[in-house]
C-alpha cells in the first residue's frame, strides 16, 4: 500500500483508515447494485437505507430520541449562519450570541444582516484565549435563542461545559468537536456541524433540530431555506449530498464499533493529555495560545520561541511524515489538530519528534 502521512490538518482532514477501505472495496458495485452509491439515484432504496441509517446512528450514538430531526443539508456551517436568523428571528426577535473566535464572529455578523443579535460575551480583548463561566454572560430573557461554537478551530480553546442559557433553546455550532466526546445532547434545541473535520468529507453539513425548535420557525421563506423542508423530507426534498452521507454513516459505525463517544472520548483524551504534558514541560519552548481552563481538545495552539523555528519545525514535520501542522494564518504558530481520525499513535509519534525538534533546536 502506499505511504499515508499522519495528518494534523485542521479541516478538511483524515478520514478513519478502515472508513476509506470499506469506500474503496464498495466504490464499483455497492453491495451488488453494480455501480457504485455516488452513481445510484438518490430515490433508489441502496441511498434510501443509508439515509434511514444515518439518521437512527445519529440518534443512537447522541442518545436522542424521535424528538429531534437529524438533517443532512449543504452549504458547509457558514450557510447555518444565515439559516439560524432567517428561521428564527422575525421581525423584533432577537438572537443571542457568545463571541468565542472567528466563526461565532461569523455567525453575529450573518445574524446582524438578517435580524438582531445581541452579544453575551465578547473575548476579542482577551485574543480569544478564554472561555467565559456563566457568569461573565449577559443573557437577556426576552430573546429567541443562545448560540455558541462549543470549539474555537483557529484559537485552540473549548467550552468544558454548556453553558447555562437561563432557559433560551440553545443551538450550538459544533463544527470541530462533535462526534468527539459524550455530551447531554438532549440539552440542545439545535445542533450544527460542518462534517469535514470529525465525521467525514466536505460537502455534506448535519444539522440535529427539536420539534418543538422546528416548529418555532418562519414559514415565509424560500422552499430550500426552510428547515420544515428538509425535516418533512428526511432531506429528499431535492438531491442530499449523497457521498458525504455515505461516508457519515460508515464514520458512525466506525465510533460505534469503538464504543461510541465514551470510546472515542477516551482515546481523544489521551490524545490531547499527550500534547499539553508536552507544552506544560516546556512552556517558554511550545508557547501555549489558550488559557489552560480554556484548552481545546481538538485544535492545540501554540509559539515557538521565534518564527524561524516555527518555520523549521513545520519543514522538519513534513519530512517526517508529520503534515498540517501550520497555525491558521490569521494566528501563525503551530497548530496540531487531533480530530477522531487521528490515531493516538499518530500523535505519540509527534509528541516523540516534538522532544526531539526542542532538545536539537
Ligand atoms: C470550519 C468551521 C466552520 C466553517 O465550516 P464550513 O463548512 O466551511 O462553512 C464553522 N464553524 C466552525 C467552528 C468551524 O470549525
Amino acid at each position: 500500500m502506499s505511504k499515508r502521512v499522519c495528518n494534523f490538518n485542521a479541516g478538511p482532514t483524515g478520514i478513519p483508515l478502515a472508513v476509506l477501505k470499506t469506500i474503496q472495496e464498495e466504490l464499483l458495485d455497492y453491495r451488488g447494485s453494480g455501480m457504485s452509491i455516488i452513481e445510484s439515484s438518490h430515490r433508489a432504496v441502496e441511498y434510501d437505507e443509508v439515509n434511514e441509517t444515518a439518521i437512527l446512528l445519529t440518534k443512537e450514538i447522541f442518545g436522542l430520541n424521535d424528538d429531534y430531526h437529524v438533517l443532512f443539508m449543504t452549504g458547509g456551517a457558514s450557510s447555518q449562519f444565515a439559516f439560524i436568523p432567517l428561521n428564527f428571528l422575525a421581525e423584533g426577535k432577537r438572537g443571542v450570541y457568545i463571541d468565542t473566535g472567528t466563526w461565532s464572529s461569523k455567525a453575529i455578523k450573518e445574524a446582524k444582516i438578517i435580524g438582531e443579535a445581541h452579544v453575551a460575551y465578547s473575548g476579542k480583548e482577551s485574543d480569544y484565549s478564554h472561555i467565559p463561566g456563566d457568569d461573565e454572560l449577559d443573557i437577556p430573557s426576552d430573546a429567541t435563542y443562545l448560540h455558541y461554537t462549543s470549539n474555537n478551530t483557529i484559537k485552540g480553546t473549548q467550552f468544558h461545559r454548556l453553558p447555562d442559557s437561563k432557559g433560551l433553546p440553545l443551538i450550538c455550532d459544533m463544527s470541530s468537536d462533535i462526534a468527539s466526546r459524550k455530551l447531554d445532547f438532549t440539552k440542545f434545541s439545535m445542533i450544527y456541524a460542518g462534517a469535514q473535520k470529525n465525521i467525514g468529507p466536505a460537502g455534506m453539513t448535519l444539522v440535529i433540530m427539536h420539534k418543538d425548535m422546528l416548529e418555532k420557525a418562519n414559514d415565509d421563506l424560500p422552499t430550500m431555506f426552510k428547515y420544515k423542508t428538509h425535516a418533512d423530507s428526511k432531506s429528499l426534498y431535492n438531491t442530499p449530498p449523497v457521498f458525504g452521507v455515505y461516508v457519515y454513516k460508515l464514520v458512525l459505525e466506525w465510533i460505534k464499533s469503538l464504543g461510541g463517544l465514551e470510546g472515542i472520548e477516551k482515546i481523544n483524551i489521551a490524545k490531547k493529555e499527550r500534547i499539553y504534558q508536552l507544552m506544560d514541560l516546556y512552556p517558554d519552548y511550545y508557547r501555549g495560545t489558550a488559557e489552560s481552563e480554556s484548552r481545546s481538545w481538538m485544535n492545540i495552539t501554540m509559539r515557538l520561541p521565534n518564527e524561524e523555528l516555527e518555520k523549521k519545525l513545520i519543514s522538519e514535520a513534513k519530512t517526517a511524515g508529520f503534515v498540517g501542522l501550520k497555525g491558521h494564518r490569521s494566528v501563525g504558530g503551530i497548530r496540531v489538530s487531533t480530530y477522531n481520525a487521528v490515531s493516538l499513535e499518530a500523535v505519540e509519534k509527534l509528541a516523540g519528534f516534538l522532544e526531539d525538534f526542542k532538545k536539537n533546536n
